[in-house]
C-alpha cells in the first residue's frame, strides 16, 4: 500500500498494521499526516472543543537510585540536594493549585530506598482526608515497581493498597520507548517494558485511571517506536476487552539531552533533539495508529505553546494540564515553559480555534469557555 493508501484507510476508521505505521514514519510527509490525523480526531472528539485539566504537578522526592542517563532532576541518596516534601510542603502547593480551581494533582518522584509503602499509604490517606475535592494520580509504573521491590510484595498487593488509601490513577510516565534494546541502552536500571505493561494492566483491572506517555529523540529507530505502539494498542484493546477501563489518553513529547547524564552517548551517537516536525509527525502518526485511543495531550512544555497549537490541528484534542511546575523535563534542557496559568492556556486554545473547555482527569467536561457545565 501506499502512503496516500494507508492514510485513506485510517480517515475511514479502518485499523492499520504495524506495516502500515513504519511506512508512515518512513514516507510519511507531516502535511499529509497531520491532515489525516486531524480528520480522525475530528471524527473521535468533538471538532470544535479542545480540553485541558486544572492540575499541579508535584515532585515530593528527588532521590533516586535508578539513575536514567536522561535524567538531569534526581540526586542520589545523600546528597546535599536530596529532599522529601513535608506536610507543610504539599498543602502550600495544594492550596495555590485550588486557588486557580485546580481538580488534580500529579505525584511523581525518584526511587527512594528507604520510604516505606506505609508512608505512601498514610500521604494519600492525608491528601484524602484534607482535600477531599482534589483527585491524587500518583506514581508511575517505575515507581509502584520499585515499591513492590522495597517491600518484597506482589504488585498487585501494593496497589490495592495504594487504592484503598485513595489513589485514583497512575501517571504513564516512565515509558520513554517501550522497546528494551532502548531501555538497556538509556535507563539500563529501570523496569522493562512488559514490567511497564503489567503494572499498567493491573492498574486498569483495579479500575484506576491511566496515561499512555511516549518520549522520542533518544536515537531510537522507527521500529522502535512502531513496536511502542503496537504494545500500547494490544494492551487498550486487552484492558478495555477485560475491564471496560483502558488509557484514557496518548501524550507524547521530545527527550530533552542538554545537561543529562547521556551527553556522552548523545555526543558519541551524533543524537540530536528531535524537533517541532518530528514531534508532530509522532502525534500524527500515533493518532492514526491508536484507533483505541479517544483522546491524545499536546505537549507545550517541551515544544513550545505554537507547536502546542499546531498539534491541536494534526491529532491532539487535548492541550495538557497547567502543570504549575515542572522539574523533571525542565531540568534535563530547553523547556519553553514551566507552567501556563488557566487564562492563558484558554486563550492559547481560542487562538487555535477551539472553545476551551477545562476537564477532569476521564475528560468529563467541567467548564465550557469559563462556564459550569450542565451536568
Ligand atoms: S527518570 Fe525517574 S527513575 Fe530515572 S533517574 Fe530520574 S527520577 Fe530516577
Amino acid at each position: 500500500m501506499s502512503v496516500a493508501d494507508i492514510l485513506a484507510q485510517a480517515r475511514d476508521g479502518r485499523r492499520i498494521s504495524p506495516a502500515d505505521a513504519l511506512l508512515l514514519y518512513r514516507e510519511g510527509e507531516f502535511i499529509h499526516l497531520g491532515a489525516a490525523a486531524n480528520a480522525v480526531r475530528r471524527a473521535q472528539n468533538d471538532p470544535a472543543t479542545a480540553t485541558y485539566l486544572v492540575d499541579r504537578n508535584i515532585n515530593y522526592t528527588n532521590v533516586c537510585i535508578t539513575d536514567c542517563l536522561f535524567c538531569a532532576f534526581y540526586r542520589p541518596p545523600g546528597h546535599a540536594e536530596a529532599y522529601v516534601l513535608s506536610r507543610e510542603e504539599f498543602a502550600r502547593k495544594i492550596d495555590e493549585l485550588r486557588a486557580i480551581g485546580g481538580t488534580r494533582i500529579l505525584l511523581q518522584g525518584g526511587h527512594h530506598p528507604d520510604l516505606r509503602l506505609e508512608w505512601y499509604e498514610d500521604l494519600l490517606k492525608w491528601l484524602k482526608a484534607e482535600y477531599p475535592d482534589v483527585e491524587a494520580n500518583a506514581f508511575s509504573p517505575s515507581e509502584v515497581t520499585h515499591i513492590a521491590e522495597v517491600e518484597k510484595l506482589p504488585l498487585e498487593e501494593v496497589l490495592r493498597r495504594l487504592a484503598a488509601a485513595g489513589l485514583k490513577g497512575l501517571p504513564g510516565g516512565g515509558a520513554e520507548i517501550l522497546d528494551d534494546a532502548v531501555r538497556d541502552e538509556i535507563s539500563p536500571k529501570k523496569l522493562k517494558t512488559a514490567g511497564w505493561l503489567e503494572a499498567m494492566r493491573l492498574a486498569h483491572k483495579h479500575g484506576l485511571a491511566t496515561t499512555a506517555s511516549m518520549v522520542i529523540g533518544f536515537g531510537e529507530s522507527y521500529e522502535h517506536r512502531v513496536n511502542h505502539l503496537v504494545r500500547l494498542r494490544e494492551l487498550q484493546d486487552e484492558s478495555l476487552a477485560k475491564h471496560g477501563n483502558g488509557f484514557t489518553a496518548f501524550i507524547s513529547w521530545t527527550a530533552q539531552l542538554d545537561t543529562v547524564p547521556m551527553s556522552g552517548l548523545v555526543r558519541r551517537k551524533g543524537l540530536r533533539p528531535a524537533g517541532a516536525q518530528e514531534y508532530l509527525r509522532n502525534i500524527a502518526v500515533a493518532r492514526l495508529f491508536l484507533d483505541n485511543f479517544r483522546h491524545h495531550s499536546a505537549s507545550w512544555p517541551t515544544q513550545g505553546v505554537a507547536i502546542a497549537q499546531v498539534a491541536l490541528n494534526a491529532g491532539c484534542d487535548d492541550y495538557g494540564s497547567t502543570m504549575m511546575e515542572e522539574n523533571v523535563v525542565s531540568q534535563a534542557g530547553n523547556s519553553t515553559m514551566s507552567s501556563i496559568v488557566v487564562e492563558e492556556m484558554q486563550l492559547q486554545i481560542r487562538e487555535a480555534g477551539f472553545v476551551p473547555a477545562q476537564r477532569d482527569t476521564r475528560y468529563k467536561i467541567l467548564k465550557r469557555d469559563g462556564v459550569e457545565a450542565e451536568v
